[in-house]
C-alpha cells in the first residue's frame, strides 16, 4: 500500500508536518529509551468491592518522565508507541514489573495490566505471560488481563483463541472501557470474559444524566445475567459510589477511592498493617 502510494502521489513539501513528524520520531526514540534505562515507573489505582470499600486489588497504569518534558500521559504515548511498535517491548516492561511487584505483596491482591491492541497481535503472548508468572512466582489466579475492542476486532478468530489460551492458565481477562467501542453487546456475546469495566464516561455522569444512569443501569443488569462481573470505573463522588451500590455493581474504581500512585503510598494496604483496609476487619464490611 505504501508502495502504490509512493507511485502515484507525490510528496509535498510540508514543513509544519515534517516538524510535528520529527517530534514523534524524537518521543519515540527517548520513550526506547526510558524503557531501557529505567524512565518509566508504575502507578496503582486500588479496585474496592462495592459494599464493603475493601481493597481487592489495584490496576497498574504506566507513566514516564521525561527529563526535560516532564510527566507524559499515557494517552499521548501509548498510542505512539502502538504506532512504531514499542508497545510490544513497553508492555512486556509493564507486565514484568507488576507482577514481581504484586508477587512481593503479603496480601494475595489482584493485580490488573493492560494490553494494547498490537500486543494483542503477538502470537506468543500466552508464552510469554507463563514466563513472567514462573520468573515472578506470582499466581495466574491474581493476574487480570484489560483489554479493550479495539484490540479484539483486528481479528477476532485469533483474539477468541488467545483469551481461550489465557485463561486456560488461571489468568483472568476484563474487558476495558465498555460502552464505548463499536459492538461491545457482539463482543459480550463472543468471547469469555470474566469482567466488564464500565467507562467512566458513563459512570461520571449517572448523576446529572439520566441516559447514563439507565446505562450504568442495564449494563450492571447484563453482567448479571450473563454471569460476568462488573466493574465501575472513574468513580469520583459519594452520590456516585451510592448510586452504584443501590444498583448492585460488585467493583468500583476511582478517584474516591484512591488516584493512581506509587506503590509504597498503599504499602499498608498490601503488607497488612492497615487492619481496617482489609475485608474480614473493615467495619464497614461488618455494618453489611
Ligand atoms: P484505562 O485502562 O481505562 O485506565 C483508567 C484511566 O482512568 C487511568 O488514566 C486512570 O488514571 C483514570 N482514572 C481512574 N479513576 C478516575 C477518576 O475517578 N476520574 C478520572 N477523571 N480518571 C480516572 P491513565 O493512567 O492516564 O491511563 C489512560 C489510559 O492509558 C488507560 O485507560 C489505558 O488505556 C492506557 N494505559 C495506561 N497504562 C497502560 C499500560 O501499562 N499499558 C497499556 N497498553 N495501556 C496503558
Ligand atoms: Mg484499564
Ligand atoms: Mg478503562
Ligand atoms: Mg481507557
Amino acid at each position: 500500500r505504501a508502495k502504490a502510494e509512493g507511485r502515484n502521489t507525490h510528496r509535498i513539501f510540508d514543513p509544519a508536518m515534517d516538524e510535528a513528524e520529527a517530534g514523534r520520531r524524537d518521543i519515540g526514540r527517548e520513550l526506547r529509551r526510558a524503557i531501557a534505562e529505567g524512565g518509566l515507573d508504575l502507578h496503582f489505582q486500588p479496585q474496592v468491592r462495592a459494599t464493603t470499600g475493601a481493597v481487592l486489588g489495584f490496576e497498574a497504569l504506566v507513566r514516564w518522565t521525561h527529563p526535560s518534558r516532564g510527566s507524559i500521559p499515557p494517552s499521548t504515548f501509548i498510542p505512539l508507541a502502538e504506532e512504531t511498535g514499542t508497545i510490544v517491548t513497553l508492555g512486556e516492561w509493564v507486565l514484568r514489573t507488576a507482577c514481581s511487584e504484586a508477587a512481593r505483596w503479603a496480601n494475595p491482591l489482584k493485580i490488573a495490566v493492560n494490553l494494547s491492541p498490537r500486543q494483542f497481535q503477538q502470537e506468543d503472548l500466552p508464552d510469554l505471560i507463563l514466563g513472567i508468572l514462573t520468573e515472578t512466582g506470582l499466581s495466574p489466579a491474581r493476574l487480570e488481563i484489560e483489554v479493550t475492542e479495539t484490540a479484539i476486532f483486528a481479528d477476532m478468530s485469533r483474539a477468541l483463541s488467545l483469551i481461550r489460551r489465557l485463561k486456560a492458565l488461571g489468568i483472568s481477562i476484563a474487558m476495558d472501557d465498555f460502552g464505548t467501542g463499536y459492538s461491545s453487546l457482539a463482543t459480550l456475546q463472543a468471547f469469555p470474559f470474566d469482567k466488564i469495566k464500565i467507562d467512566r464516561s458513563f459512570v461520571g455522569q449517572v448523576g446529572s444524566s439520566p441516559q447514563a444512569a439507565v446505562i450504568v443501569r442495564t449494563v450492571l443488569g447484563l453482567g448479571r445475567n450473563l454471569g460476568i462481573g462488573v466493574v465501575a470505573e472513574g468513580v469520583e463522588t459519594a452520590d456516585q459510589r451510592d448510586f452504584l451500590i443501590a444498583e448492585a455493581c460488585d467493583e468500583l474504581q476511582g478517584y474516591f477511592f484512591g488516584r493512581p500512585q506509587p506503590i509504597e503510598r498503599f504499602a499498608s494496604l498490601v503488607h497488612g498493617a492497615a487492619a481496617e483496609a482489609l475485608p474480614r476487619n473493615d467495619a464497614r464490611a461488618e455494618a453489611a
